[in-house]
């Protein structure tokens, strides 16, 4: 019982008994403030979210087996993903925190380029990763039950969700439902002209359910993703492979991580040559997204190799990286070569590629097809339009990748708690988080093809870096009950020494005469700089400000690091503010107003443009601004309109 008081250690007992009895509870009803259905990436993070702001929770799953299983590639983070993952961990969520336990290669994406576009990634342990996962619900989450079964029907009362039913027949009430049941609706996995109808490999689909979503009048489009082949780790020829190290070094994605503690290992990286190409395109009428066996849209910025050749042709071959999927585990992931040909194609097409002349397959590549929900039938809370107190996060809503759907999980968790508490809805800002990009062009613009993170997708993204995440959200989840006591101690000190530096900085001043005397030259303005000024210079860093100011080396490293970059953006922020601030005032423009009469008969506005407001039913200015077809002049014209509603209805 060393390092845990005898109180800690009976109430992890009795949370960890409590999820067995759950498992395999069967009384007629259960009462909670939220279900959770799905335990993948959306649904750990709803779960994990309603039960810290204090709802009594419940994570129904199909089994232990897949609870916080990652369904594809072992890795987390990247370019805009990595962004997502630390407004998580600002925000006290789960993921960066499993990804610090499971993590054996860290790197941080286009770290020669600017802050802004530099994306922490972690290749995880596969198995690690579930464990700690597990570890995090079962184990330390207070108020949150884990149930495994199948939910194959929403119980719904005067048009409003109450619960659940279970293919057992169970039933379990709530105060709201979030379905988060990724690739599972009608699932339908593609190997060649092969075709097994499943969630993912080797797992049942949920068929029942998106039936019930169907005839509930959601619309449901189709989507495909891929993955590659699995290999044995012992059959390839890791000699003539470059080697690609991570960052040593690794940079952990949690503030909370103090160090990583997993041996790290290296990747290895190969490509495409002449005869794969040629092999593809010889049994291209083979490959079910060319023989028009697949009609659901696959991600285009995360092709499958028969596309690549399609596309971008011969191009020196195509980059394959071989990702280690565990330190115990002989399984490598070959990333960048996910098809859905068949297995013989696949067989040969692996072994004309430097290192695999005699690689052996573990388990087949293949495509998947699945049921998504328009997400434009939400709100910007994820809640559904048209049934209230249901919630949808992942990929359900057309998008792909774990971070994206962890980020809708958290956001989906947090809104479906304060519902069932009766308290109003919340929404994130594109001001202010990736988040808030992705839910609003998610539920704006709707999908066409699965929907990724990529830093292009914001328009402030000099302000949402990944290293700011903590300054742009940990106060503004503080206030929504999200963060707990060890993040908050370490939030209001860092901001101290931060705010303590600043103000020294900028109190410290310098003539370029004298600046030069230590061999930093400025223009000999006659102008007095700050120590802050200084610092936006390329070449400026704390050691060169150091010649002038030693005191400033104890100044902590984290803390050097944030003003060197506020500094070194500020110009570029400052031109940006009025942009920001524009959005925050079109944000604040509530179009709630516009629910109970639509917009038919607002003079100024064309007729497609009213049937869109109607159907999209947009929150605000600044997410009507987004919709598709939308003009300036419009734009003004429901501007008016709102001021004008606003004004009449003030009581004078
Ligand atoms: P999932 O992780 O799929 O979790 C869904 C959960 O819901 C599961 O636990 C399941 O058991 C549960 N569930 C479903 N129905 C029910 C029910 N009726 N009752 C109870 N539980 C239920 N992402 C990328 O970024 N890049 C890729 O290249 C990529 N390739 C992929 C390839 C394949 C083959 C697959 C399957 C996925 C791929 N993904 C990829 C997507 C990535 O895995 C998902 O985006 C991510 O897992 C989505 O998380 P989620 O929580 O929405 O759903």
């Amino acid at each position: 019982m060393s390092g845990s008081t005898y109180i800690e250690w009976r109430d992890r007992r009795v949370r960890a008994k409590r999820a067995l009895q759950i498992s395999s509870f069967k009384s007629d009803m259960k009462q909670y403030d939220v279900i959770v259905v799905g335990g993948g990436h959306a649904g750990c993070e709803a779960a994990a979210t309603a039960a810290r702001v204090g709802a009594r929770t419940a994570l129904l799953t199909f089994s232990k087996d897949n609870l916080g299983t990652l369904s594809c590639n072992p890795a987390i983070g990247g370019l805009g993903k990595g962004h997502l993952v630390r407004e998580i961990d600002a925000l006290d969520g789960i993921m960066a925190r499993v990804s610090d336990a499971a993590g054996i290669q860290f790197r941080v994406l286009n770290k020669r380029k600017g802050p802004a576009v530099r994306g922490p990634r972690a290749q995880a342990d596969r198995a690690l990763y579930r464990k700690a996962m597990q570890q995090e619900l079962l184990e330390n989450t207070p108020n949150l039950d884990v149930i495994y079964g199948e939910v194959v029907d929403l119980d719904v009362t005067s048009g409003e969700v109450t619960g659940v039913t279970l293919a057992s027949g169970d039933m379990l009430t709530a105060g709201a439902v979030v379905l988060t049941t990724g690739t599972f609706l009608r699932g339908l996995i593609h190997i060649g002209e092969d075709r097994v109808s499943a969630g993912r490999m080797g797992e049942n689909p949920s068929l029942r359910l998106a039936e019930r979503l169907l005839k509930s009048g959601f619309a449901l489009g189709r989507l495909k993703t891929g993955t590659p082949a699995r290999l044995h780790r012992d059959s390839i020829d890791w000699k003539q492979l470059e080697v690609q190290l991570g960052d040593d070094p690794p940079e952990p994605f949690s503030s909370l991580t103090k160090t990583i503690t997993n041996p790290q290992v290296p990747c290895h990286i190969t490509r495409t040559v002449q005869a794969t190409h040629d092999l593809i395109r010889e049994n291209l009428s083979r490959a079910p997204v060319y023989s028009g066996q697949i009609d659901g849209r696959g991600p285009r910025y995360c092709p499958s190799i028969e596309d690549k050749v399609v596309r971008f042709g011969d191009r020196e071959g195509h980059q394959i990286f071989l990702e280690p999927e565990g330190l115990d585990d002989p399984t490598i992931y070959p990333n960048g070569i996910s098809t859905s040909l068949p297995k013989d194609v696949q067989h040969d097409m692996l072994r004309t590629i430097p290192g695999l002349e005699r690689v052996q397959i573990l388990q087949y590549a293949y495509a998947i097809e699945y049921d998504f929900v328009d997400p434009r039938a939400l709100l910007p809370s994820l809640e559904c339009k048209q049934i209230p107190r249901l919630y949808l996060a992942g990929q359900i809503n057309g998008t792909t990748g774990y971070e994206e759907a962890a980020a809708q999980g958290l956001v989906a968790g947090l809104n479906a708690a304060r519902r069932a508490s009766g308290m109003e809805a919340v929404s994130f800002s594109r001001a202010t988080s990736y988040i808030g990009v992705m839910i609003d062009d998610l539920v704006t613009r709707g999908v066409s093809e699965p929907y990724r993170m990529f830093t292009s997708r914001s328009e402030f993204r000099l302000a949402l870096r990944a290293d700011n995440a903590a300054e742009r959200l940990t106060a503004w989840g503080d206030a929504l009950g999200l963060i707990g006591q060890k993040r908050r101690d370490q939030f209001v000190t860092r901001e101290r020494a931060f705010q303590i530096a600043r103000s020294q900085l900028e109190g410290l001043r310098v003539s370029p005469s004298a600046a030069a005397r230590v061999g930093l030259h400025l223009n000999l303005d006659g102008n007095i700089r700050s120590a802050f000024e200084l610092l936006s210079y390329p070449d400026i860093g704390f050691e060169q400000l150091a010649r002038i100011w030693p005191e400033l080396m104890d100044v902590p490293s984290l803390v050097q690091d944030r003003l060197s970059t506020d500094a070194k953006y500020a110009v570029y922020l400052d031109r940006q503010k009025d942009d920001l601030e524009r959005l925050r005032r079109d944000e604040n423009l509530d179009l709630s107003l516009f629910d109970l009469d639509g917009y038919a008969g607002i003079s100024g506005l064309s007729n497609e443009i009213q049937s869109k407001l109607n159907l999209i039913r947009p929150r605000s200015i600044a997410q009507a601004r987004g919709i598709e077809g939308m003009t300036p002049a419009a734009l003004v014209v429901l501007t008016a309109h709102v001021r004008k509603r606003q004004q009449s209805s003030v009581i004078a």
